[in-house]
């Protein structure tokens, strides 16, 4: 799982032990569940290394990243999943998406690039606010991909595709 880097910042850090409130006994506030860094990020209150902005969608530099130019594209909407994202805001990171994956190409040199998006832990999301990692493979570097296809019965491949497009078309039907 990634490491969520948090820069020095006043404010105190999310899930760390007040001694003075602890002394007090008050129960500790709990961030609310769609705060992360990200949010923090969003109202400026910990700085980024920004590349893009406009009014639903905001993109900076990760910074552990994979290869030079390993940039985040995020909603300025807090949710923690895709699954969770609205119609506006997912209109807008797919216009944005191109954008930004050209400009990190154009600045890297870069030919080839990966979009990844993790949601929850178990696929590796570390960060519970929706977020595309654009990573560019440059010099070597890049998204390390362990890809071990299974074997499939050509009848459960058709069960489960009618399984899920029924599904597809019950998240349609609800607009
Ligand atoms: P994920 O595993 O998909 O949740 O990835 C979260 C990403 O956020 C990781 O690649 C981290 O390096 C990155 N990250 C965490 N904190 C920050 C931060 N303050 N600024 C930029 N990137 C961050």
């Amino acid at each position: 799982m990634a490491r969520i880097l948090v820069p020095p910042t006043p404010l105190s850090r999310e899930g760390e032990v007040d001694a003075e409130r602890a002394v007090r006994q008050d129960p500790p506030k709990l961030p609310h569940m769609s705060e992360t860094i990200f949010s923090r990020i969003i109202r400026g209150e910990i700085p980024c290394h920004r590349v893009y902005e406009d009014d639903l969608v905001l993109a900076f530099l990760d910074v552990s990243p994979l290869a030079p130019g390993h940039t985040l594209v995020i909603p300025k909407e807090a949710v923690a999943t895709l699954d969770k994202l609205s119609e506006e805001s997912s209109a807008a990171i797919g216009r944005a998406l191109p954008k930004i994956a050209r400009a990190v190409l154009r600045a890297t040199g870069a030919a080839a690039f990966n979009v990844l998006q993790n949601n929850g832990a178990a696929a590796h999301q570390a960060v519970a606010h929706v977020h595309f990692h654009i990573i560019p493979r440059l010099d070597g570097r890049g998204l390390g991909i362990g890809w071990e296809p299974m074997k499939v019965e050509t009848a459960d491949l058709k069960a489960l595709g009618e399984k899920i497009a029924s599904a597809a078309a019950t998240e349609t039907a609800k607009g």
